[in-house]
């Protein structure tokens, strides 16, 4: 089996050969099969994390990066789920030295409205809460909250006012709340704008009985 496997493995390379997202060239014995190590290495990774609306904000880069900014496009918008092994392993590098009360840490990524998951197949926020929580042994609770009611992409609007009550009343808690009584809680997501879709999540789980929310994302778009 695992002949065949490498046989056909080596004709999909021949007809889909692995060509890095960001730059088109031929990766050739990448760990990621989706972004050559040159492109990899361009990223330039946020050290310090950012106050938005008095909050720390840490994220792995800002959204102006081109690198990233494609990454998460595919990830979002052309189906290749694996991308969140990276930015979720990125994600996890950058928290790693904030996050220290381990047993009393859970992550929660911002959940989609069900209708939007259902359409991609998948929350991209989740995705790399998995790998993220997997890489920081944090468990993630990602039925404790829920998004109750769609909403605009907060990035197709352009006034600060209007994105806050873009998000206003759209969580509620989830089946699981009961997983942030008491504890830390990282919430994560792939994008941050004004900030404000993180208010309102942090404004459920602290009624919820969470104690300290931190705000990780993998990038931060808008002049911050
Ligand atoms: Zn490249």
């Amino acid at each position: 089996m695992e002949t065949v496997r490498r046989i056909w493995a080596a004709i999909l390379d021949v007809i889909f050969p692995p060509l890095c997202v960001s730059c088109r060239k031929y990766i050739d014995g990448d760990k990621w099969n989706f972004i050559c190590d040159r492109c990899l290495e361009k990223i330039i990774t946020e050290r310090y994390p950012r106050i938005i609306n008095g909050k720390n904000v840490s994220a792995v880069a800002d959204y102006r990066d081109p690198v990233i900014r494609q990454l998460i496009h595919c990830l979002k918008y052309r189906n290749m789920e694996s991308i969140s092994k990276l930015l979720g392993e990125m994600l996890a590098e950058r928290l790693k030295h904030i996050v220290i009360e381990a047993e009393s840490t859970i992550i929660v990524p911002i959940p989609l409205h069900k209708r939007k998951e259902r359409q991609r197949g998948y929350n991209q926020a989740e995705l790399i809460a998995i790998v993220a929580g997997k890489s920081l042994c944090l468990p993630v609770a990602s039925e404790s909250i829920l998004r109750i009611r769609p909403n605009n992409p907060q990035s197709e609007i352009p006034d600060l006012k209007e994105k806050a009550a873009n998000v206003k009343g759209i969580f509620g808690p989830g089946p699981d709340i009961k997983a942030v009584l008491g504890k830390n809680v990282v919430i994560m997501d792939d994008i941050l704008t004004s900030g404000a879709t993180m208010a309102e999540v942090v404004k459920i789980l602290k009624k919820g009985g969470a104690k300290k929310c931190i705000r990780a994302v993998i990038a931060m778009a808008g002049r911050h």
